[in-house]
């Protein structure tokens, strides 16, 4: 029954590559765009490099991905590209997952900002269609932060979270706060108090959140009426219904922060770890994912223990590797469209 056509047209694992423009600075300091998008599938990467002698020359670096856009794109477009497909399915028992992958300063904020506004907006389109309104679906938001292998609920002034597993293989935060959204401007609001929220260190803001991971969950859920003024008798609140599906959206930390193990501040060095360790995990887990393997190694990281619901039974993910052109980026572009690749 799971197995309907429209499921089928949604592939498992969608690998998408984004190239975003040179900004103003590197425009400024004339760096050379290096990433050439060949057309929606094929991109090469043109590497300066120099010979013993000194003579300059161009390794060029070509991949293929499910999709890749280059930086006409817009937003909108991205979200035709990644998430509006997998919408309809998440009524059908889907969870899905949507990364942003890439070096601090590639776009990965920019790109995840607005797709959950508009996955909400369809979602509350659908719920309101006769067949799903019979049904008493709901549509719920939570968004929490990973830091230094720490959850914080963004949207509960930073509390401090803890993961607890039953016996069915169900991840449960206890205590993040889940709130139901029935318009698109009460998202927009949850957004921006969960951004306002996001980790901000002495260094600044920017500097900061690119060390952790951020999550936004969509969640549809069935409310059964008797059972639910039950619960209400309980002192429980109404949020209990049944979930039948979510969406996660998940701003990663800087890809390069993984690298930070040999730093000199020792805090900085057990982020660095943290991040390395969750990175490394999570593309195992969606390899194994693509595999069709039994065991996913979800334990290895607290983001993937977290998304573990997330990489069993009918599941989507979709990775968008976010890349700077310029000159000066190339080795951590490199890295980013090797890591994409290996998660193909
Ligand atoms: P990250 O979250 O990966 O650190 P950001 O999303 O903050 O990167 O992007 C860095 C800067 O580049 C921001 O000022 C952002 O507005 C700009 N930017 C990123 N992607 C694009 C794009 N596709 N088009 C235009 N500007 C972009
Ligand atoms: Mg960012």
């Amino acid at each position: 029954k799971e197995n309907t056509t429209k499921e089928n047209n949604v592939a498992k694992i969608k690998v998408v590559v984004r190239k975003r423009p040179l900004n103003k600075k590197e425009l400024s300091r004339k760096e050379d765009d290096i990433v050439t998008v060949y057309d929606n599938t094929y991109l090469a990467v043109h590497e300066p490099k120099l010979k013993v002698d000194l003579t300059a020359y161009v390794e060029k670096h070509e991949f293929c991905f499910d999709a890749v856009l280059n930086e006409q794109v817009t937003n909108d477009e991205v979200y035709r590209e990644t998430v509006e497909p997998i919408i309809p399915i998440i009524f059908q028992r889907t969870k899905a997952t949507c990364f942003a992958y890439g070096q601090t300063g590639s776009g990965k904020t920019y790109t995840m900002q607005p797709l959950p506004l508009r996955a909400a907006q369809d979602l509350v389109r659908l719920l309101h269609q006769p067949v799903y309104r019979s049904q008493r679906f709901k549509l719920w938001l939570s968004y929490f932060e990973i830091y230094g292998g720490k959850l914080y609920d963004l949207l509960s002034d930073r509390k401090k979270l803890c993961m607890r597993e039953d016996g069915r293989q169900q991840v449960c935060i206890v205590g993040l706060q889940e709130f139901e959204v029935s318009d698109v401007q009460i998202v927009k609001e949850y957004i921006e108090r969960g951004n306002a929220a996001r980790s901000t260190g002495s260094t600044g803001a920017n500097e900061e959140s690119s060390r952790s991971h951020a999550i936004l969950q969509l969640v549809v859920k069935k409310h059964n009426e008797v059972k639910e003024s039950r619960r209400n008798n309980d002192g429980n609140e109404s949020k209990n219904g049944k979930v039948v599906g979510k969406i996660s959206f998940i701003d990663l930390a800087g890809s390069e922060r993984g690298a930070d193990t040999t730093d000199n501040d020792r805090q900085t060095r057990i982020e660095g770890a943290e991040i390395n360790k969750s990175l490394l995990a999570l593309k195992e887990c969606i390899r194994a994912l693509d595999n069709d393997q039994i065991h996913i190694p979800f334990r290895g990281s607290k983001l993937t223990e977290v998304l573990r619901d997330s990489f069993v039974g009918n599941s989507r993910t979709v990775m968008i590797s976010c890349i700077s052109p310029n000159a000066g980026s190339c080795e951590h572009t490199l890295n980013t469209l090797r890591y994409a690749d290996r998660v193909k």
